[in-house]
């Protein structure tokens, strides 16, 4: 602790991020009555600005729980047991989604991918013509594959959907994309996204967010899975009065409340805008180094988190620790099997340019200290592109 007297942590996680000021201070206003008569404005003011960040015409539900309820609830809510599941395996969090199915009963598909790249339209089109018999209920994407930082393109996934002709429903978990990246819950034909509150919400961690299309409300009426606490029809009926069916996250709803409104005063376009600066600059850093990204796709490049593999012979989670400790920035680690190949810097939620330019450094000179061989200039290169852009 001491080692660190002066300054701030920075926290270059892809989640949780840096809460803003304004978000903390919201948060510790005195709890206040979920049965209230104030209640009800807050729930609304939340799901107007919750169906501008999803860009949905329709319900979004919000459960006190760590975003992977999330997946729990997309799948109970929607399927019987033994109904196919397809997931394309973008990475740890598609793998980690995949468990959750197989582990409620559900008959889980795992389209192999490398971990290097978004999901693959044709592959998912293929895979769907050939399920003559109707077996496969959903389809599972990862918008943002955050162990890898590749992005999949999910107007494709679902035209892949529409050209099989096959009735599957799509699920997109964009919880590390959401109030980022470029996202289109109606548009996009997506008929369940969930979302989780640490990411690009910039609050802690505590709050799971589903959008419901019309067909997974439909598709809900004939679902068996066993459903209690997850069971959205009571939520939604609630909410319709502005009140939850059990006590809600009151505190974060309040700093949910004002993360909305710092969202919708900078624009949602303007957020993307600047994340795609943020993306191309640590890119640009990561060049100059000499490094290798673990995305190989630069179509499906992440803007909201870079992904850098480490050579063999260097162990990315010493690295981190060199980083840490001298520098008091927090760094992503590998997850899964890259656990110690890549670390991650995660540069989205309540960030600017001389933070990110901050952490950049931290990284630089942590391989320099860590002996891991690199090309001076990336911070450099990084100042560059974030000059030259606006
Ligand atoms: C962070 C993350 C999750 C899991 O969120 P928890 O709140 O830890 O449950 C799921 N999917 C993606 C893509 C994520 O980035």
């Amino acid at each position: 602790m001491a080692r660190h007297p002066t300054g701030w942590h920075l926290l270059q996680l892809p989640g949780p991020t840096n809460v803003p000021r304004r978000v903390l201070q919201a948060i510790a206003e005195p709890t206040i009555d979920h049965r209230g008569p104030e209640f009800p404005k807050l729930t609304r003011e939340i799901s107007d600005g919750l169906r501008g960040v999803f860009r949905t015409r329709h319900d979004v539900v919000i459960y006190p729980s760590s975003a992977s309820g999330a997946w729990e609830a997309a799948l109970v809510n929607t399927l019987s047991t033994g109904d196919g599941v397809l997931i394309y395996e973008t990475g740890h969090f598609a793998m980690e989604w995949a468990k959750v199915g197989e582990r409620l009963g559900l008959d889980v598909d795992v389209l192999p991918g490398d971990w290097r790249r978004g999901a693959d339209p044709d592959a998912i089109e293929e895979r769907l013509k050939a399920d003559r018999e109707g077996r496969i209920k959903a389809v599972a994407v990862i918008h943002n594959e955050t162990s890898t930082g590749a992005v999949s393109r999910i107007a494709d996934v679902r035209a892949a959907i529409d050209a099989a002709d096959h009735p599957a429903l799509l699920l997109v978990d964009a919880v590390s994309s959401l109030g980022s990246l470029d996202y289109r819950h109606d548009d996009w034909g997506v008929d369940i996204t969930i979302a989780g509150s640490q990411k690009g919400l910039m609050l802690p961690p505590g709050l799971a967010f589903l959008a419901i299309g019309p067909r997974a409300l439909e598709a809900g009426k004939r679902a068996r899975l066993p459903r209690s606490y997850w069971a959205w029809d009571r939520l939604l009926e609630a909410n319709a009065d502005g009140y939850f069916p059990y006590t809600p996250a009151t505190n974060l709803l309040v700093g949910l409340r004002e993360a909305l409104r710092m969202l919708r005063e900078e624009g949602l376009e303007n957020v993307i805008r600047r994340q795609s600066r943020f993306g191309a600059a640590a890119r640009a850093a990561v060049d100059a180094w000499g490094l290798e990204l673990q995305c190989t796709e630069p179509r499906e490049y992440s803007d909201v988190l870079t992904a850098v593999r480490l050579a063999g012979e260097h162990d990315a989670n010493r690295l981190r620790k060199v980083i840490l400790e001298r520098y008091d920035l927090t760094l992503g680690s590998g997850l899964g099997r890259l656990k110690g190949r890549v670390f991650r810097i995660g540069h989205l939620g309540d960030l600017n340019d001389l933070m990110l330019i901050a952490a950049l450094a931290g990284v630089e000179s942590g391989l320099r200290l860590s002996n891991v061989p690199i090309q001076e200039g990336g911070v450099a290169a990084a100042m560059r592109v974030l000059e030259t852009s606006a």
